[in-house]
């Protein structure tokens, strides 16, 4: 069984634009069946200590809680994930996605392109000389037709497809998420996992994006 991973996701603990109650976020997870939730705060990483005590907080100490964090370049947003939760500081405003991108493979880390089509928010050419271990092509952040370039982009550029839901309301928790062929317990199995691409998009994803 694949494991079911929402790679995207913000609360209102470090995001204002996010409503979501941290103390919800595991109950909320299960119940839309999701085997685990990467917690990506605008510009802010989750500690270790913090991840493990929303766990214990939630009663749930053995779910996969991890945290990455999502990075506004001046041209773009970058997913990252594998860093140090203090490396994050050092991604100060006004990087391009190029530098951002860099420092974080710098540091260790992988990155993800986040809604690369976004109207207003989108990529020039110059991503695609970015190190990126794939390009989100699907969430609740995206319109039908984004989603179809960010697909067509991704394919253009060879890079992997994943889908995550970018929730920023408890209600969009895992309304999309991307499928893990191995078993992942940390950071550095999904980092593992990114990094070689053993992912997929779901079914139920796949098939909404070809209807729609
Ligand atoms: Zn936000
Ligand atoms: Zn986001």
């Amino acid at each position: 069984m694949p494991m079911r991973i929402d790679i995207h996701v913000h609360t209102r603990r470090y995001s204002p634009c996010s409503t979501i109650d941290p103390e919800a976020l595991i109950g909320t997870a299960i119940q839309a069946g999701l085997n685990g939730v990467v917690i990506t705060e605008h510009e802010y990483q989750w500690s270790d200590p913090e991840l493990d005590a929303l766990r214990e907080a939630s009663g749930m100490p053995g779910f996969l809680l991890l945290a990455g964090f999502e990075y506004r370049t001046v041209r773009g947003d970058v997913l990252v994930y594998g860093l140090d939760a203090s490396a994050c500081e050092e991604f100060g405003p006004g990087m391009t996605p190029r530098e951002a991108t860099a420092l974080a493979a710098a540091r260790g880390g992988v990155c993800i392109a986040a809604h690369p089509t976004r109207e207003g928010m989108d990529f020039d050419m110059a991503i695609g000389e970015c190190p990126l271990a794939a390009i989100e092509v699907c969430s609740t952040n995206l319109r039908t037709w984004e989603r179809r370039s960010a697909a067509n982009l991704a394919t253009a550029l060879h890079l992997p497809a994943i889908a995550a839901s970018d929730a920023h309301a408890l209600t969009d928790l895992g309304r999309y998420a991307t499928e893990f062929e191995t078993f992942i317990d940390s950071m550095a199995g999904l980092h593992n996992a990114l990094r070689n691409g053993k992912f997929q998009l779901p079914e139920f994803v796949v098939a909404e994006m070809e209807i729609s």
